[in-house]
C-alpha cells in the first residue's frame, strides 16, 4: 500500500523548460551582433558552461543567469557591453516573476490524490524561486510536507522517506525526469512513476506501462487510478 505520495514540481505540476528555452533563444539574438559563433556551438558552449557551475551555483534561474553572462563575456571575447549584461539581468527577474502556469490535469490530479494519501511536493532549485512559485501555484495546502532540495540523490530520498516515517516500499514519487525523479527512487526501494513533459505531443489515450521497476505514463490524470491498482497489489 503506497501512503506517501511525492511529486516533482518544474515540469511535472507547472510549465518550467519553456521558459528556460525562450531565455536562451533570446540570448542567441542578444549576443549576436557582438560573436560571429553559430547557435550549436553557442548552445554547446552554455552548456558546458552551465554544467561546471552547477556545482557552485546550484539550479535554477540565478545559476543560469551566471551562466548566460559567463558564455558572452567568453563567446564576444570580453566585447559584450554592459547594458547587454543588464539586458540578461532584467530577464532573470522576468523569469522569476513569470505566471506559474499548471499543466493540463493538474489541480484536479493532486485534489484528488490529496484525499486519499499523503502529499509530498519535492523540488529543486533556487529556494526563493520555488517558495514562491509554490505560493503561487494554489496548491501549497494540499501538501503534508514541501521540500525544496539542493539535489535529488539517493541520500535525498533516503531523507525524505525517513522523515515521512513510512518504509521506503510505502513512498512513491512521481515526476518528469528519470535522473532525478524516477531512479534514484527505486534505488532505496521506493516506487517511481515517470511522467515525461511533452506538452507539445498530441496524445489521445493515456498509455501506463510498466518498466524495469517503475511505470511510464504520459499524464499526470493516469495517476490516481495507477496508485490504486498498486495499493491493491498485496
Ligand atoms: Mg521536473
Amino acid at each position: 500500500v503506497i501512503e506517501v505520495v511525492a511529486v516533482d514540481a518544474d515540469d511535472t505540476l507547472w510549465h518550467n523548460e519553456t521558459l528556460f528555452e525562450l531565455t536562451q533563444e533570446r540570448f542567441r539574438a542578444l549576443v549576436a551582433p557582438w560573436a560571429d559563433v553559430e547557435a550549436e556551438h553557442l548552445d554547446a558552449h552554455l552548456l558546458r558552461t552551465e554544467q561546471r557551475n552547477l556545482a557552485h551555483f546550484g539550479y535554477g534561474i540565478k545559476g543560469f543567469t551566471l551562466s548566460l553572462i559567463e558564455t558572452a563575456i567568453e563567446l564576444t571575447e570580453g566585447r559584450i557591453p554592459a547594458s547587454a549584461i543588464q539586458t540578461l539581468i532584467d530577464r532573470a527577474r522576468e523569469m522569476v516573476s513569470h505566471p506559474v502556469e499548471l499543466l493540463p490535469g493538474v489541480r484536479e490530479t493532486v485534489e484528488r490524490l490529496a484525499t486519499t494519501h499523503r502529499l509530498v511536493l519535492m523540488t529543486k532549485g533556487d529556494l526563493m524561486d520555488q517558495e514562491s512559485k509554490v505560493a503561487r501555484s494554489g496548491l501549497a495546502d494540499l501538501f503534508e510536507r514541501v521540500e525544496i532540495v539542493s539535489e535529488k540523490d539517493e541520500p535525498t530520498y533516503r531523507r525524505i522517506i525517513t522523515a515521512c516515517g513510512v518504509e521506503p516500499g510505502r513512498f512513491l514519487m512521481a515526476g518528469n525526469s528519470l535522473r532525478s525523479d524516477v531512479l534514484p527512487v527505486v534505488a532505496v526501494g521506493g516506487n517511481a512513476v515517470h511522467i515525461p513533459y511533452a506538452i507539445t505531443w498530441a496524445h489521445e489515450a493515456v498509455e501506463v506501462v510498466e518498466r524495469d521497476g517503475w511505470w511510464t505514463i504520459d499524464d499526470i490524470s493516469a495517476l490516481p487510478d495507477l496508485i490504486a491498482t498498486l495499493d491493491h497489489r498485496d
